[in-house]
């Protein structure tokens, strides 16, 4: 259908990498569907030839040119930034429906299906799961719908947003939800919990890499029909650094996704297989040899990832807290996951209670 689109969106190099892989695996899985990806003025020349030749469309959308609406209301909240930047999807009227999908995940089998479902619909968010995930969601491009959200946006902002002043300390730290856009829709689609059941997408069209760890019996029960993998959170695959001749990503024990790296690895060896070769002939890797070797490969992939590292390797370790405190962050939601709270810790203490 020439009329209907998926849709990603890469605010920098880096999350370029994410869409190159989620477009190619959509295409490794035959979709009938086109792929349009948004983007901004940061992504470098180079990346845009690579995303021409696996998205059909590369729409370059600047917020500050966007339009008089767009300009004002950055003007207004400038902790929108990202927020404004997805909404742009609704803009793309030549299509009668798409799908939109973050640039971290990844599909593991044909979806076009989703297409036969309505806007908005979309998965619950493991987090709060009255809420839906705005990871994936199908919705009908249109202005005024647009427009609304922008001016949903600018009266009332968004429940998930930071104020700007935390994004200017540390704004890799701060990645994820706070971009906003997932509270701004879910106030915007507010009846979605409640009215329509065909708009609750099953679960295994937005797996989150946490809820993996968080829920491992439903995994194992229910993940093998998983269609789509999202990898929600700070640390995305290509933070990582992969050895392709042992085909697995290096990962910290600590690291909770450690339990089930299969998709991570199946992320890079999309990666590897599709699009580095893509790089090295847009010069975005450079070849130093007439071949290139398998080492040389991994070096070239495991460098790219640090040279993405925009995002820290590890952020600053917290200082000792009592357990007291610890548990109190625990209650508002910021468990320390890679350290104390980290599934290794958590898996210890369970045996202990067990024993
Ligand atoms: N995004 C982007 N640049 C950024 C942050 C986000 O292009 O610096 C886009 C990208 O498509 C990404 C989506 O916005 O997948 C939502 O952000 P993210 O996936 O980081 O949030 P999470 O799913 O972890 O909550
Ligand atoms: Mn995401």
């Amino acid at each position: 259908m020439a009329d209907q689109s998926f849709v990603t969106l890469a605010t920098n190099d880096s999350y370029v990498k994410g869409a190159l892989v989620l477009g190619s695996s959509l295409r490794n899985h035959r979709t009938t569907k086109k792929l349009t990806v948004l983007i901004t003025p940061h992504v470098s020349d180079p990346m845009r030839k690579v995303l021409e030749k696996v998205f059909d469309e590369v729409k370059p959308v600047d917020v500050l040119d966007s339009g008089d609406s767009a300009h004002l209301a950055l003007l207004k909240r400038p902790e929108l930034g990202i927020t404004l930047t997805k909404l742009h999807c609704w803009e793309l009227i030549q299509y009668s429906k798409c799908v939109f999908m973050d640039a971290d995940t990844m599909v593991l089998s044909n979806i076009d299906e989703l297409f036969e479902r309505e806007e908005l619909s979309a998965a619950p968010d493991p987090g709060w799961p009255d809420c839906f995930n705005s990871g994936v969601f199908v919705y009908r491009p249109s202005i005024e719908t647009f427009n609304q959200l922008l001016q949903l946006a600018t009266e009332k902002g968004s429940f998930d947003v930071l104020p700007a002043f935390l994004l200017d300390m540390e704004p890799e730290l701060w990645r994820g939800p706070t971009s906003g856009d997932q509270g701004l829709l879910n106030t915007f689609f507010s009846s979605w919990a409640t009215t329509d059941i065909s708009k609750h997408l099953p679960f295994i069209y937005n797996l989150s890499s946490i809820s993996i760890y968080s829920y491992l019996p439903a995994f194992k029960a229910f993940g093998t029909n998983a269609k789509v993998v999202h990898f929600l959170g700070r640390l995305k695959p290509w933070n990582y650094t992969y050895d392709s001749k042992a085909k697995s990503v290096k990962e910290d024990a600590q690291d909770p996704t450690a339990i089930h790296p299969e998709f991570l690895n199946m992320w890079w060896d999309i990666f590897v297989t599709n699009i580095l070769p893509l790089l090295h002939q847009h010069g975005v890797v450079k070849d130093t040899a007439t071949g290139v070797k398998a080492e040389e490969v991994a070096e070239a992939v495991s460098h790219l990832s640090l040279s993405s590292a925009a995002v820290p390797n590890s952020p600053p370790s917290p200082p000792a807290i009592s357990s007291e405190e610890r548990k109190e962050r625990w209650e508002q939601g910021q468990a320390d996951y890679m350290g104390a709270d980290s599934f290794d810790n958590i898996k210890k203490k369970l045996d202990t209670y067990l024993q």
